[in-house]
């Protein structure tokens, strides 16, 4: 069992019961993927999250589009960035492949300690081949085996990687319109979707999927933990569900890419 920082050959690297701390900064320096015990984000609770460089996230109309005046990819930004900053130039100087990317991150999934805690797969990143996605859900799976809780996740490879290969891991289709919603529906995907403005706290129906405002952005008292809507896409697809998650603050596209990437 590990107990502190380390690393793996493969070069993942993982941090064990705390957050993004200096050591783990330091650690990341040939890292492909992070894997942090405990996610700093306060939104998700007290949950295990992993990182990938946004490079992997071929689906995604945000990513590298941060300029002055734009913050783009939420990723990108603040001290996420500097870590996924970091992943990208690795990946880009070791020509990693989503495949090779996925391994390290597996390996620090099966670093984590389980303790019945859920588990967020790609604040940063994505699995944009349906190899690599088998990878990630494989450990996944195995870190639900050992005792920890739900894993979670959501993607902009819908498209292009089979909804069976992330296998028991709840993973929602980020959509970004309602043709896009009823497309991922059909190929067996529960939906995720950012909306300029709740009207209120209330699910509507759009393009025949009953919409349900993320409980976080509604109420202060609510993290994934408590709410785990997003953690059931069964139950989202058996009741014809998505969740919606509402744009805000001074850049529109930073909010959507906080939702669809980092949520
Ligand atoms: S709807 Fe999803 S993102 Fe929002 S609080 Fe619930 S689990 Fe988290």
């Amino acid at each position: 069992m590990h107990s502190g920082p380390g690393r793996f050959r493969d070069g993942a690297r993982y941090a064990q019961g705390g957050h993004m701390k200096l050591p783990v900064l330091k650690a990341a320096a040939e890292s492909l993927a992070i894997v942090v015990q405990k996610s700093a984000n306060v939104k998700i609770g007290d949950v295990s999250t992993t990182y990938l460089g946004t490079v992997s996230c071929v689906d995604c109309a945000y990513r590298h589009t941060t300029k002055e005046g734009d913050e783009g990819c939420y990723a990108e930004n603040g001290m996420v960035g500097i870590h996924v900053r970091r992943l990208n130039r690795n990946v880009r100087a070791a020509h990693a492949s989503p495949v090779r990317q996925a391994e390290a991150e597996a390996r620090g999934i099966d670093a984590l300690k389980a303790r019945g805690q859920a588990l967020r797969i790609h604040t940063s990143g994505d699995c944009p081949t349906a190899e690599a996605a088998r990878i990630v859900a494989d450990a996944a799976e195995r870190f639900v085996a050992r005792g920890g809780g739900t894993p979670w996740s959501y993607t902009h490879a819908w498209r292009r990687v089979p909804r069976k290969a992330w296998g028991s891991v709840s993973v929602l289709a980020s959509v970004e319109t309602l043709a896009d919603a009823a497309r991922a529906t059909r190929r067996g995907w529960a939906v995720a979707r950012v909306v300029p403005q709740f009207s209120g706290d209330k699910a509507w129906v759009e393009g025949g999927i009953r919409w349900i405002p993320c409980p976080a952005q509604t109420r202060d008292d609510v993290t994934c933990s408590t709410c785990r809507l997003c953690l059931d896409d069964n139950k989202l697809r058996a009741i014809g569900a998505g969740v919606a998650f509402e744009a805000h603050g001074s850049s529109k596209r930073k909010a959507a890419e906080k939702v669809s990437c980092a949520r």
